[in-house]
């Protein structure tokens, strides 16, 4: 098992309920309400039977769970891991419904996968389970239905396969998956959206507290599709990352490490030397600026959450702080600025992929970057607004009020109330 990824799939689902009930608490919801805000719309949980390269049969398990659809399509992640369960999706699922009603995207909530280890697949294997995923799930899929994204462990190449697979004997309809290759109607920006989004709201919240990004030190856990180009975005702010990591370990240079070498050492592609080798345990502890979690689930949690030295931890990984010790951070004065709103470029970008397959249009890098910005800007600003009014709940709890109020405003329009 990796490091810090034992307690992913026991806590994520009871995490994510645990917010949103402290949200649920602080407004005059009715019972039935409550039930159907939690438990999910739909979900689909099916075998995934591949041949193997050397002709042998291998069974994986796939799932996709819908959470809610009453601001528009389900959205959200397509995740290969190998400790991934239908509980875990379920709290994902959750969270996809409060970011994309935080950011005011017309999206609801959904998450799935398939659970297996695609560092053990070869790329054809890899490509048979895809497109077995989108065989078995297809009936509640659709541009309008539920659209999947890339998420742990998939990326492009997947989305592409998803795509081609779900034209297959169908009228083609390329709003049916984002994250796509550019040739495919992919987007320009949607590879670096995730993050790239959360140095922009970092940088909004910080402009907020009359900071800036300048020489701000800064340490990443993850070196995947977000934690790179989070990283990337910091050091063109004129941050300091000095410290990067993957599931194997880290590297820390106080002086600010050079990301390019930084990422080919920690791929094992070479590079030259760069820092020194650090674990996730002792990153996570780093005296920094700001902590940027950008991994996996529920790696800061009671056991060490002492050890937490940052003045902020930006959430760009999904729920990574457990909701006991998001409390004891609370009560330590550590800032926090959650998931939600946090990674929301990469659904953002989605969404402007989307729009541009309906509308057969192809955006330019600038109006796709004009768009995020404005976006996120938007975002930030009601959540600080909300924030002002409310002295009890900290970022975290005036994003959901938000989300959940916008979900609930939807619930009643449609004469759910
Ligand atoms: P990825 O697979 O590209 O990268 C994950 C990275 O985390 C890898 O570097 C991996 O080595 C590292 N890692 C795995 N386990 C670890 C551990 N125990 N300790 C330290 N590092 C570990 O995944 P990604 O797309 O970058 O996603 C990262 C997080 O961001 C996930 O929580 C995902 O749900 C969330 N997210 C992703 C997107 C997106 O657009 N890709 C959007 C929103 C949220």
């Amino acid at each position: 098992m990796s490091e810090g990824s034992k307690h992913g799939n026991r806590c994520l689902q009871t995490n994510a309920r645990r917010y949103l009930v402290d949200a649920l608490d602080e407004r005059d919801v009715s019972d039935q309400q409550r039930v159907l805000l939690t438990l999910p719309l739909r979900e689909l949980s099916f075998e995934i039977p591949i041949r193997r390269d050397d002709g042998s049969l291998a069974v994986f398990e796939g799932f996709r769970v819908q959470h809610d659809d009453r601001r528009g399509p389900c959205k959200g992640g397509l995740r290969f891991h190998p400790e991934l369960d239908l509980a875990h999706c379920r709290g994902l699922a959750q969270l996809m419904t409060w970011k994309t009603a935080l950011v005011d995207l017309p999206f609801g909530g959904a998450k799935g996968g398939v659970r297996c280890d695609p560092k053990q697949l070869s790329m054809r294997e890899r490509e048979r389970v895809m497109k077995a995923y989108v065989e078995r799930c297809s009936p509640i899929l659709g541009s309008d239905t539920d659209i999947p994204a890339p998420d742990i462990g998939t990326g492009e190449r997947e989305m592409a396969w998803f795509a081609d697979e779900y034209s297959n004997g169908r009228r083609r309809e390329p709003g049916c998956v984002t994250g796509k290759p550019l040739t495919l109607g992919g987007s320009r920006g949607r590879v670096s959206a995730t993050g790239r989004g959360v140095a922009i709201v970092t940088s909004l919240a910080f402009a907020e507290t009359n900071r800036s990004l300048a020489g701000t030190t800064i340490a990443v856990q993850g070196a995947g599709n977000v934690g790179e180009h989070a990283a990337r975005e910091f050091v063109a702010r004129g941050a300091k990352v000095v410290a990067l990591s993957d599931s194997g370990g880290g590297l820390y240079d106080e002086r600010g490490l050079d990301l390019d070498n930084a990422l080919e050492r920690l791929r094992g592609d070479g590079g030259a030397a760069v820092g020194d080798a650090i674990t996730n345990t002792e990153l996570l502890a780093l005296d920094v600026d700001v902590l940027v979690p950008a991994a996996i689930e529920c790696v800061i949690d009671d056991e060490n959450v002492e050890t937490v030295r940052a003045e902020w931890i930006v959430e760009a990984a999904n729920l990574p702080i457990t909701y006991t010790a998001d409390c004891r951070l609370a009560e330590a004065g550590v800032k926090v600025i959650p998931d939600i709103l946090a990674n929301a470029g990469g659904v953002t970008v989605s969404y402007f992929e989307w729009m541009q397959n309906h509308q057969r249009d192809r955006w330019t890098a600038e109006k796709v970057d004009r768009r995020l910005h404005r976006t996120l800007e938007s975002a930030v600003q009601t959540l600080c607004e909300r924030r002002a009014r409310s002295e009890k709940a900290g970022l975290r709890g005036a994003a959901y009020s938000i989300a959940v109020e916008r979900v609930l405003d939807a619930f009643c329009l449609r004469g759910i109330d």
